[in-house]
């Protein structure tokens, strides 16, 4: 069946990019950060950071939520190509926030007779959200650099990053 492909334009875009494409840059984040954020399309964490090609790992997912596989990318991040600093950005008016975690498993597996592998995400407050990523990191055996771990919320209207500290305890 021939159809118009939503990706077409982006394979030819490629080919208009790669022309004047250097390439040759090593592996490693020059900034030696790690961001974690939603993959929302409204954040474009290179623009939004004013760091470039080069600099930093990106690890995107629903959500921007701290999970296994995030732990996962964070460790070869550190361990094996340098990073020693943690970003995590979520955002507002964030997807994940117009339903429950636990309903959309349950819709999936009455359409499809297979439950998901993947747990409930508890989905609360925004700053409890980011309050639990910074957490599940600074509890990870596998993070060897822990010590400039920082969260915060990307607003959507604005474009400002704003701080979430850690509460007091
Ligand atoms: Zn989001």
């Amino acid at each position: 069946m021939v159809g118009v492909s939503a990706i077409d334009p982006l394979v030819a875009a490629n080919i208009e990019f790669a022309k004047s494409f250097s390439g040759g840059l090593p592996g490693t984040p020059a900034r030696k950060v790690a961001v974690v954020t939603c993959m929302d399309c409204r954040i474009d964490p290179v623009r939004a950071l004013g760091v470039t090609v080069g600099d930093a790992n990106v690890i995107r997912n629903a959500g921007g939520l701290v999970v296994e596989d995030t732990i996962r990318s964070l460790a070869i991040s550190q361990r094996k190509l340098g990073t020693q600093a943690i970003m995590i950005i979520q955002h507002t008016r964030c997807g994940l926030s117009t339903f429950s975690d636990e309903e959309f498993r349950a819709e999936l597996a009455a359409e499809t007779g297979v439950t998901p592998p993947w747990g409930p995400r508890p989905f609360g407050a925004q700053e409890d959200n980011v309050r639990a990523a910074l957490e599940r990191i600074h509890a990870s055996p596998f993070l060897p650099h822990t010590d400039d771990v920082r969260g915060f919320i990307f607003d959507v209207d604005t474009g400002l990053l704003n701080e979430v500290y850690a509460s007091a305890s």
